[in-house]
């Protein structure tokens, strides 16, 4: 009996290694966008590894086994090698310095979980969160299935290696569904939060503009009218037709704002038109030649793509036009290669938008779309707005991987 208890306290101890990069995560990161998050994971992984090392679990037979490879098999699944480097070493390092028989058998063994692991992390995260669950928990459960092989040659395959062999084998496979399933959940919640916080803003922005916009485009028209009849009159000096000209200009700025503004407050499903995005992306493309020739950038469409649904066209095609702009401005200095690359995948339409040009840092990447966020002179800060608006609300999707100084892609996804 008594021996049942320490069998289960021990478990605890163990599980409780293992929520410690939960802990630190809800108590140190939550919902921020911290830059070596990857890094400080590994290392809560190294203490949980570290802890679970240090406190393994005794059968009544004798043997004892402990859950430290679940989150070395868990970074290495979700974050590569390159993370689960950290708790490789320090797993390896504390073993030899336990000492005793079986470092080489652990170094080894380490060794091939490691590069197991972390070559089935890309199918892992190919996964949705319904396949990842049973994949994990068959991944530990075949970790611990190769471990008693091996253990299999040293032993006796009596009553008690089988008894080790049911707690090892159960224990890893159900400890591994539990830990994926909570870090799945917190994924989803995640990106929940983050969906939830942007249709709230856009929300509150168009639901506003829609009703200034159209306050102020009439007074704008009106005095542009009178300004350009003031520019053409002969009883003003050409030194003040001056000041008439750039009250134009700054007229004409504004009015491109209120424009932007109206473009992505607008309702969907205006003009709805089936279409595989062909027609779309040649038109912006069209629409932007002169301005790319400007700044020597050549505009490339790849097109490979049966699929069609119904999009609203001319927002579809202002969407088009702001990335495509984008691009083009963060190639401005050096000039490049805008490509775009219309496909499909299973069910949905995937665009690509590349260019070689400024990039941006990951703060940048946050901000991308909040009104008013701008890094150039002229700009606006409302064609990103709109971009996330429209393709939101026709149930699309948006990716943008950037690297500064290297360039950006915007990945868009349409559900057929
Ligand atoms: P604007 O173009 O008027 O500045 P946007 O909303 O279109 O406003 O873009 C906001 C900001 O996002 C830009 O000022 C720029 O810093 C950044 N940005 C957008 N697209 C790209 C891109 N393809 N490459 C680099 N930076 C970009
Ligand atoms: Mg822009």
């Amino acid at each position: 009996m008594e021996g049942r208890t320490i069998l289960f306290e021990t478990l605890l101890i163990d599980f409780m290694f293992l929520l410690i990069p939960f802990i630190g995560y809800f108590i140190f990161f939550d919902a921020k966008n911290y830059p070596h998050l990857n890094l400080i994971f590994s290392i809560m992984a190294t203490i949980s590894v570290i802890g679970c090392l240090s406190l393994p679990i005794h059968l009544q037979s004798g043997f004892i086994f402990d859950l430290r490879y679940i989150s070395f098999i868990i970074i290495a699944l979700y974050w590569g090698y390159k993370n689960a480097l950290i708790p490789y070493f320090a797993l390896n390092l504390y073993r030899f310095l336990i000492g005793g028989d079986g470092i080489i058998q652990s170094f080894l063994f380490s060794t091939v979980i490691l590069i197991a692991a972390s070559l089935c992390s890309k199918k892992f995260l190919s996964f949705d969160t319904k396949y990842r669950i049973p994949f994990a928990g068959l991944i530990s459960f075949l970790t611990m299935v190769f471990y008693l092989f091996t253990l299999s040659f040293q032993t006796p395959l009596d009553h008690e290696f089988w008894m080790l062999a049911i707690n090892a084998t159960g224990t890893h496979f159900i400890m591994m569904i539990i830990m994926v399933s909570m870090i799945e959940r917190l994924i989803a919640n995640m990106r929940a939060q983050k969906l939830i916080m942007q249709s709230d803003r856009f929300q509150v922005i168009s639901e506003l503009s829609a009703s200034v916009a159209h306050e102020i485009r009439n007074p704008l028209t009106t005095t542009h009218g009178f300004l350009q009849l003031l520019s053409q009159s002969e009883s003003i000096p050409s030194k003040e037709k001056n000041y008439v000209a750039y009250s134009l200009q700054e007229l004409k700025r504004a009015e491109k704002i209120v424009s932007d503004f109206l473009a992505f407050s607008k309702p969907q499903y205006e003009n709805m038109a089936d279409s595989d995005l062909k027609e779309e992306t040649e038109y912006a493309k069209n629409i932007l030649i002169p301005y790319a020739n400007m700044h020597n950038v050549d505009i490339q469409i790849h097109f490979h793509n049966s699929l069609h649904r119904s999009f609203d066209k001319s927002q579809i095609q202002q969407c088009f036009i702001n990335l495509y702009k984008n691009g083009i401005e963060a190639m401005k200095e050096k000039g490049g290669k805008l490509e775009i690359e219309v496909s499909e995948q299973k069910r949905s339409i995937i665009l690509k938008i590349k260019d070689s040009g400024t990039g941006m840092a990951e703060e940048q990447i946050s901000t991308l779309g909040k009104p008013y966020y701008s890094t150039k002179k002229q700009g606006t800060g409302l064609g990103m707005v709109m971009v996330y608006n429209a393709i939101h609300k026709a149930g699309g999707t948006v990716k943008v991987e950037s690297k500064k100084g290297r360039g950006t892609t915007f990945i868009i996804e349409f559900p057929v």
